[in-house]
C-alpha cells in the first residue's frame, strides 16, 4: 500500500511534511528576516503577512523545483505551492489510466488562466517534465509570468504563454484548429462579483481577528483575476461548452471546482454535451477539500 500523509495530500506530493525553514532560507536568503519562533518556539514565518508567504512560495520553488526568482507583485492571486502541486498529482494520476503517470515533454498540457505566477505549468514541467501552454487574460499578469520564465531560460522550450483577447472565450482565439493536447486544467475564477471577493476577505480576516492595515495590504489591488460574471459555474459552464465544440482537442479536459454543489449542474451540462467519461478526482489538504472535475469525449 502507497504511504499516505497524515494532512491527506496525494503520496507523491513532497510536502507532506513541516517545511524545514532552514534549508528554505538557504535557498532564498530574502525569507531569512520573516522566519521567527512561534509561541511552541518552533521556527515559523507569518501566514498573514503577504511578503513572507511570497517569499516563502519563492523559497519552495527554489528548494524543490529549481525555479528561479519567483516573485509576483503585490495583490496577485499567491499559490500555495503544496495545493497547486497536489493539483497536478491526481492530474497526473489520470492521465496514466490507472498505471504509472506519464512523464516528459510529449505530454502536452493547457492551463487556462496561469496567472501571474503561472504555477502549474512550473511545477508540471519540473515534476513531470510535461509541456505547457498556458492563457491569460489579464494583460499584467501575463507580462510578469512572462517575467519568470525569462528568469528560468532552461524552461522556455517547455512552457509557452499566450494572451486571450476575450474574456468570454476558453479555447477559441488561444487553441489553433488541429492543435491537440492530453490535458487541460484549470483553476477559475470562483467569485461573481468583486464584491464578493471582497466580502469572503472581510470574513477571512475578521476570524483571524487581524486590522485594518492588515487586510489592506494583502487584498489591495486584487479583483478581476478572482471573479467573472456568474463565478466559477458560469466559468466551468464555458470550458464544458467550448470543449464540446472541439471535443477532441484535449484527451482529458478538466478544471477545479471549489463548491461541491456546483457539481451536480456541471455533471448535467457534461451529460448534455455528450461526454463519454466523467470523473470527480477528490482532494484533501488539512481541512480543505476541494475537487477536480474531468471529463473526455474518448472511450480510452
Ligand atoms: N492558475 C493560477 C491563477 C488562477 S486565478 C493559480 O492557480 O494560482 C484565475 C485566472 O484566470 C486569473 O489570472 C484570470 O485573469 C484568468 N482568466 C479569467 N478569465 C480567463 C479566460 N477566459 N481565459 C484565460 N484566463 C482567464
Amino acid at each position: 500500500m502507497k504511504h499516505q500523509p497524515a494532512n491527506g495530500l496525494h503520496p507523491r506530493n513532497l510536502h507532506g511534511e513541516r517545511y524545514d525553514l532552514t534549508a528554505l532560507v538557504g535557498a532564498c536568503p530574502a525569507l531569512g528576516p520573516f522566519v521567527h519562533p512561534s509561541p511552541r518556539g518552533e521556527s515559523t514565518v507569518d501566514f498573514t503577512d503577504p511578503r513572507a508567504v511570497r517569499l516563502l512560495n519563492a523559497a519552495l520553488l527554489a528548494f524543490h523545483y529549481r525555479i528561479q526568482g519567483w516573485n509576483i507583485p503585490e495583490g496577485f492571486l499567491c499559490p500555495p505551492v503544496p495545493g497547486r502541486a497536489d493539483h497536478l498529482h491526481h492530474l497526473a494520476d489520470l492521465l496514466g489510466e490507472g498505471g504509472q503517470p506519464p512523464r516528459g515533454s510529449g505530454v502536452r498540457v493547457l492551463d487556462i488562466g496561469t496567472g501571474a505566477s503561472a504555477i502549474y505549468p512550473l511545477l508540471g514541467h519540473r515534476i513531470y517534465g510535461w509541456t505547457f501552454v498556458g492563457t491569460e487574460t489579464n494583460v499584467a499578469a501575463l507580462a510578469c509570468a512572462k517575467a519568470i520564465l525569462a528568469a528560468n531560460p532552461d524552461l522556455k522550450h517547455a512552457l509557452a504563454l499566450r494572451l486571450q483577447s476575450d474574456p468570454t472565450r476558453i479555447f477559441q482565439g488561444v487553441v489553433d484548429s488541429g492543435e491537440r493536447f492530453d490535458l487541460c486544467l484549470c483553476n477559475p475564477p470562483f467569485h461573481s462579483s468583486a464584491r464578493a471577493v471582497r466580502e469572503t476577505a472581510q470574513t477571512k480576516w475578521r476570524k483571524l481577528g487581524r486590522s485594518e492595515e492588515h487586510k489592506r495590504l494583502n487584498f489591495g489591488g486584487i479583483g478581476a483575476e478572482l471573479w467573472c460574471p456568474g463565478g466559477e459555474l458560469a466559468f466551468v459552464g464555458r470550458i464544458i461548452a467550448e470543449s464540446a465544440e472541439q471535443p477532441h482537442s484535449c484527451r482529458w479536459f478538466s478544471s477545479l471546482v471549489s463548491k461541491s454543489e456546483h457539481l451536480p449542474r456541471l455533471q448535467a451540462a457534461l451529460r448534455e454535451a455528450k461526454a463519454e467519461r466523467v470523473q470527480v478526482l477528490e482532494m484533501r489538504q488539512g481541512q480543505k477539500r476541494s475537487r477536480i472535475l474531468a471529463w473526455s469525449y474518448s472511450k480510452g
